[in-house]
């Protein structure tokens, strides 16, 4: 704990989640630290990134565009490493690659060109990752298994882009297998995308209910929101800007 504070209610729940990882990793027979926690804040304010910050977590995952450049405006004197996990609109592509180090929901190759352009000049290239939808449902987002070869070909010739592994968000399950047998599938394209020469280091797969089955089959991120902030209290819709 530092600065010998109280850990308040957010950092005793962010220090059990990351108990629960270790113990995932360990169960799985992973090396420690081969899985990282990104904290998703949506819908939740500034000041609870930042009592994170203070605690040691850096990496941060937002949905919504506006809400989360509003908190960046707040937080820019903080080193965080923001990620955009949300559905991404071709009108937004330019904000989002000028205001993230990483995009987990490139699902199609119109996306991916428009935040190369946007990206370019000084920074950095965009750490991404492809989603991928197997579970199949028309309402999720999400490249199908037998188009992510295709988006990965198209991904690698952006030059400022630079593609990192795959994201899903399986169908809701209370039953672990089930679970896993869904990760199993992600597991199965990443796979095969490492056997086609693809250098990737991230599976993004895992959520707040289901990041053990995740862990189990090989996620490098996790992304948990509602166990470490709560229950989302406000709408997570979109504005327009
Ligand atoms: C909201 C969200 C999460 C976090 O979900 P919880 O169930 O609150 O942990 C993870 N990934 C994506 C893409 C999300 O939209």
């Amino acid at each position: 704990m530092k600065n010998g504070r109280i850990m308040n209610t957010i950092g005793k729940r962010w220090q059990a989640i990351r108990t629960g990882i270790d113990a995932a990793v360990l169960d799985a027979g992973r090396s420690p630290d081969s899985v990282s926690l990104l904290a998703v804040s949506k819908a939740h304010p500034a000041s609870a990134i930042r009592e994170l910050h203070a605690l040691g977590q850096r990496r941060f995952g937002e949905n919504y565009l506006q809400e989360a450049l509003a908190k960046q405006e707040e937080l820019q004197s903080l080193d965080i490493e923001w990620h955009f996990i949300g559905p991404i609109q071709s009108n937004k592509t330019q904000p989002i690659a000028q205001h993230f180090d990483w995009v987990h929901s490139v699902d199609r190759a119109k996306i991916a060109d428009r935040l190369n352009i946007a990206r370019g000049g000084t920074l950095q290239p965009l750490q991404v990752c492809i989603q991928v939808n197997v579970s199949g449902e028309e309402s999720k987002s999400g490249t199908s298994a037998a188009d992510a070869t295709a988006l990965a070909d198209h991904i690698r010739q952006l030059p400022n882009l630079r593609l990192r592994g795959l994201m899903s968000i399986p169908a809701p399950s209370d039953d672990p297998t089930e679970q896993q047998a869904q990760f199993h599938a992600v597991r199965k394209i990443y796979d095969h995308l490492l056997s086609e020469g693809h250098a990737l280091d991230t599976l993004s797969m895992g959520m707040s209910e289901d990041f053990p089955a995740a862990i189990r089959e090989g996620a490098t991120i996790v992304r948990v929101g509602s166990a470490i902030f709560g229950a989302r209290i406000k709408p997570t819709t979109e504005q327009s800007i």
